[in-house]
């Protein structure tokens, strides 16, 4: 498990005294503090850049970088970094002084200039470019994005003051997450605005929104640390199942434990300091496993906010005695965890174009914004599906405890039933109490759903969002915000090339909006699945719509490859085919490395922990039996045949072993990187878990004192 940043206590019992709204964002160079430091004019400026989504220019930069360092020398911090997310999923720092040479020799200032602020140039070598840098060209460039503040990360050994930053190549490539989400969430702006301006209402930008529901494991770390497919893959890859599983249901949104309460509010108040807006917490489904929600926020900040809170959650976690796992599926036959990703359009004031209306007008406006939404999930589905693969979600979708692999969308039975209105030409249906007025033109005004909501959706519409369910617990946020953007985007924009042929045509306005409605309700009419997802019924169903359905991660991949997945992207400028090459190449890449740390730490637990266990246990029972049968008593056939089985059972074990290595090695020697990613998806990923259900067998059986790791109950006991 990689080793977390640490985070100071010692303010923690003054803080609790006071007012969270005082000391929210404490830790960061927030607006407020722009403004009480900045110069008028240059916090003018900056404000101007910022709205126009445009680089901070040099001089402006200066100042900023001025009134940033001393901030910063204030608070105590020594250092400051470029803080970025690579495509390895992970955030990057390089930590640098903030000091130079002065002209006295052997005497060093603190600065901190304009372009160190604006720009960095980390060696980029070591980060994954899915060839898109040649060695060569190495280098690579962080910039800050200023939307996002500068925040100070607190350690045992000091403060630093941490620069969010997008990470690109020589040329301006793509190496990070964070620059196709700004790019994706532009090409949404510029789009959704185009399409207000029908409606009569003009802004200066439109944001995307998020707000990520995590989900997580707390265990006991001693125990964690007894386990090396803990420490080295995030999930158990052996462990026969507890005796009480989660079957009793006592869990979820029961009360909290101490232990864990004293580590959510520690969490919490590291949170606030960084100005992360966490609002809810409270156990979920299964046994030490649960949730932490922040109100939402622009996209881009919300993926930054998420990055920083899953390295909180390890980092206090530790503090508190506590493993913290992020990954999908740490424990075979419990459930796993996911991330919630809410998504919503707002204008710049704030107004929620997802959010029904008052007026029939609005309604026709909400429509139009929910209609290309559907759109993009029609076109897209296989690509928001690709969006979310990895070996780690592989166990968790389809399995009856996630959203399948298939995506569709909820929409609740009122909302339903108005497309199905508009769709038969039909928008006045007086039986439909308070949903239509007759009134105004024949538009329908919709009011929020009161229904409960499809828990089983992986693209569920609650109220005034969409909820996209099926996303990992443990992937950065950035990837399926881009792509839902993206796809967005391109369905606007079709939208309203259509509606402005309607108009051209001569149609009136909101006739010209209705009949674009209608059309795309029409057309997107296959995604939108009200039952159960998780029943065999709709994996029919679905089949017979034509829906895609990819299982795992080594057929979802295949739809990046698609033209009109490349178009999507590579039209509005969000990723070049170069860009998207390479961000391909890395997810394959990933998913090899993943499972392959995964066989080569079973290996080496069957091989040095497991087996030599089994062996002893095996020992002591046969010089049991064999001093019995000295003393001349009888031993009862069952009982040497208990000895027989388990004997069998781990000589099967060995030859599982051997497959396994096997498996691993002809994988590993594959040149071509799909044929590797099948080859680590099918044979290595089976011949794992083959060996795994033979060594479960083998702990149900053995000696507990002679076995050798930490059990599911005792991982999953309640944390006291
Ligand atoms: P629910 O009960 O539907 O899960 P909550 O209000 O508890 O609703 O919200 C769950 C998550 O959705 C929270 O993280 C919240 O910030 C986020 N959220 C709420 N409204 C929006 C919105 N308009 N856009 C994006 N995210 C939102
Ligand atoms: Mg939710």
């Amino acid at each position: 498990m990689a080793k977390a940043q640490g985070f100071e206590t010692s303010s923690i019992s003054r803080l609790d005294q006071t007012k969270v709204s005082q000391y929210f964002g404490c830790n960061t160079f927030s607006e407020r503090t722009m403004r009480d430091r900045l110069q008028k004019d240059v916090h003018k400026a900056y404000r101007q850049a910022l709205k126009r989504g445009e680089a901070l220019p040099l001089e402006v930069a200066k100042s900023v970088a001025l009134a940033m360092k001393e901030w910063a020398l204030e608070q105590g911090c020594t250092h400051f970094t470029h803080w970025f997310l690579p495509m390895t999923g992970a955030t990057a720092e390089k930590h640098d002084a903030f000091i130079t040479w002065d002209d006295e020799p052997g005497q060093v200032i603190e600065r901190f200039s304009g372009s160190q602020l604006i720009q960095g140039e980390p060696d980029a070598s070591s980060f994954p470019s899915g060839g898109l840098r040649a060695t060569f060209e190495a280098r690579g460039y962080t910039a800050w994005d200023p939307a996002s503040p500068a925040f100070i990360m607190e350690g045992p050994l000091g403060k630093t003051l941490c620069i969010p930053t997008a990470f690109v190549g020589y040329h301006g490539e793509a190496l990070d997450h964070k620059v196709p989400l700004l790019r994706s969430m532009g090409a949404l702006s510029r789009n959704a605005k185009e399409a207000l301006l029908h409606f009569g209402v003009r802004t200066e930008s439109v944001v995307a929104q998020c707000g990520p529901e995590q989900e997580y494991f707390a265990v006991d770390l001693e125990l964690a640390q007894q386990r090396p497919d803990l420490m080295f893959a995030n999930r158990t890859l052996q462990g026969a199942k507890p005796p009480k599983g989660q079957e009793l249901e006592d869990h979820y949104f029961g009360s909290i434990k101490e232990r864990v309460l004293g580590f959510m509010q520690d969490v919490v108040l590291e949170c606030f300091k960084l100005g992360i807006p966490a609002k809810t917490r409270h156990n979920e489904v299964a046994p030490n496993q649960f949730e932490i929600a922040p109100i939402y926020e622009a996209a881009n900040l919300a993926s930054d906010h998420n990055q920083l809170l899953m390295e909180i959650l390890k980092a206090v976690g530790e503090r508190h005695g506590l493993a913290i796992l992020l990954h999908e599926k740490p424990f075979a036959g419990v459930n796993g965890s996911g991330k919630h990703v809410n998504w919503s359009l707002a204008t710049d004031e704030g107004h929620n174009l997802l959010e029904p209306g008052k007026t029939p007008e609005e309604n026709l406006q909400f429509l139009y914004f929910l209609c290309a939404t559907l759109k993009a999930i029609h076109t897209h589905g296989g690509l928001l599906r690709a969006a979310i693969a990895s070996a780690g979600n592989d166990h968790r979708l389809g399995a009856n405890e996630a959203p399948p692999a298939i995506m569709s969308a909820f929409l609740g039975a009122q909302l339903n039933h108005i497309l199905d209105a508009i769709e038969k030409g039909d928008v006045v249906d007086v039986s439909m109490q308070h949903l239509i007025d007759l009134g105004i033109g024949n538009l329908p005004r919709i009011e929020k759903d009161a229904t409960d909501r499809n828990r089983t959706s992986p693209f569920a519409f609650t109220g005034n969002k969409f909820e996209f369910r099926a996303v990992g617990s443990s992937q950065p946020i950035a990837l399926p915000l881009t792509v839902i953007n993206a796809a967005v985007a391109e369905a606007l924009d079709s939208l309203n090339t259509r509606l402005e042929a309607e108009l051209k045509a001569g149609k009136e306005s909101k006739a010209a909006v209705l009949s674009v409605v209608r059309q795309a309700i029409i057309e997107t009419k296959a995604i939108r699945f009200e039952g159960n997802n998780y029943s065999d019924e709709w994996k029919i169903e679905a089949e017979r719509r034509g829906l895609p359905h990819a299982k795992d991660t080594v057929s979802a991949l295949h739809v990046w490859e698609n033209p009109a997945s490349k178009a999507v992207f590579s039209r509005p400028g969000i990723l070049s085919e170069g860009e998207l090459e390479a961000r391909l190449h890395i997810r394959h890449e990933q998913y090899q490395k993943a499972i392959a740390i995964e066989t080569q730490v079973l290996r080496q637990m069957a091989e040095t922990q497991i087996l030599p266990s089994i062996t002893a246990d095996l020992g002591a029972r046969a010089d049991s039996l064999g001093k019995l049968t000295a003393l001349g008593i009888a031993v009862p056939e069952t009982l040497q045949q208990a000895l027989q089985a388990q004997t069998t059972l781990a000589g099967e074990a060995m030859a599982r072993l051997s497959a396994m290595k096997v498996a691993l090695a002809a994988a590993e020697a594959i040149e071509d990187n799909h044929a590797r990613t099948e080859a680590f998806g099918n044979q290595v990923n089976q011949s794992k878990h083959a060996l795994r259900e033979v060594l479960d067998h083998l702990e149900e059986a053995c000696d507990a004192d002679l076995w050798p790791l930490p059990k599911y109950w005792q991982l999953l006991s309640p944390l006291v």
